[in-house]
């Protein structure tokens, strides 16, 4: 039997409802091992069904967890989903972040008045929130080979590249060095670019003597890594240097706040009080942090919105930043797993002011 499943099972239940019907796809992927996409699970006490149409049968019999009975549906899922259900009256849970309005019409119509559908949210992510050790080990190995891409990158130089040649050139080394992808847009963002947190990399040459922040992550294995590194082309302001300074602090600020049984919304502060003692507060606008795994943003969330509370096995990212606008920008992110003593950093390139060509 699947544990994840079995868990998940239990939270049904307690949420009201006999059965769960789950459709993101990471969040299937995480029940049943499915990789690829049109597929459904159903999971309830003692029921384990997956569903998916002709196209991915093969695959679903390499890939499903073996607990999981198999159906093979047409191409629009949903319509297999009534005679799974059987004639009882029952309430069946939804994903109602993940199911459009007019996926709920058409469950309705198709279900009938004796089933009814229950929103609920959060549930297997609750669940991905807090890794096991293999799942560890799979983001701390995206870790160290978007560690490596980059490395390439910086050794290659940045100036005279633009932002988006840099960013390209970062991709194409995740995916020759493993990864399946990306683990989303690539950030290289030079001098006042810097200053937009989402910043698109341009067609604009990086210049000597500029602050460069680069946001990155691979996708290995389902799983993903995110991490941020600010470096300079060349001698920077005083100033510059001390915004820099000033984020490192408050990153590491951050990191020796992180542990098991502290509120997101705790550690934004810590890491949130060093950037407002220093008068910047109002250029700092967004959370510390997030969750990353089969998702590259996903459960715990670190704000000053938070309700969660820190468990071992929470893989975060800690990540504040200061956007001077038409100036420079700084953000320095690394991503941690949350342990019984605190936490460990799952990246392992040096947040020294890093100088490059
Ligand atoms: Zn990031
Ligand atoms: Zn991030």
């Amino acid at each position: 039997m699947s544990p994840r499943a079995e868990r998940l099972a239990e939270r049904v239940g307690e949420a009201g409802a006999e059965l769960m019907l789950i459709s993101a796809p990471a969040n299937v992927r995480y029940l049943t091992g499915y990789t690829g996409s049109n597929g459904l699970a159903l999971v309830g006490a003692g029921r384990r069904t997956f569903v998916t149409d002709f196209r991915y049968v093969e695959q679903a019999a390499e890939e499903v967890d073996p607990s999981f009975e198999r159906v093979r549906a047409p191409q629009d899922l949903l319509e297999s989903l009534r005679p799974l259900l059987g004639d009882d009256e029952m309430r069946l849970a939804f994903e109602e972040a993940h199911i459009s309005v007019r996926e709920h019409r058409r469950l309705s119509e198709l279900l009938g008045t004796q089933v009814e559908l229950v929103a609920s949210s959060g549930l297997v992510e609750g669940l991905r929130a807090v890794k096991d050790a293999e799942e560890v080990e799979r983001i701390r190995a995206a870790c160290g080979l978007a560690d490596a891409a980059l490395e390439r990158l910086l050794d290659e130089g940045l100036v005279g590249r633009t932002e988006r040649e840099a960013a390209l050139a970062l991709e194409s080394t995740m995916r020759e060095m493993g990864a399946k992808r990306a683990s989303f847009d690539t950030i290289v963002a030079a001098g006042p670019h810097g200053a937009l947190p989402h910043a698109q990399p341009r067609d604009v040459v990086i210049e000597p003597g500029q602050l460069v922040v680069i946001d990155w992550g691979a996708e290995l294995d389902g799983y993903c890594s995110d991490c941020t590194r600010t470096v300079a082309t060349g001698e920077i302001s005083d100033h510059a240097e001390e915004v820099y300074a000033l984020v490192r602090s408050a990153q590491l600020a951050g990191l020796e706040g992180v542990g098991p049984g502290r509120g997101g919304r705790e550690v934004d502060e810590v890491a949130r009080a060093v950037i407002e003692q220093a008068g910047y507060g109002e250029q700092y606008g967004h959370g510390l942090g997030h969750g990353v795994g089969l998702e590259v943003h996903e459960a715990p969330r670190l704000s000053q919105r938070s309700e969660d509370r820190l468990e071992p096995g929470n893989v975060v990212s800690v990540e504040p930043g200061i956007y001077l606008p038409h100036e420079l920008g700084v953000r320095i992110e690394d991503l941690v797993v949350v342990n019984e003593g605190g936490c460990e950093i799952l990246n392992g390139i040096s947040k020294d002011l890093r100088v490059v060509g």
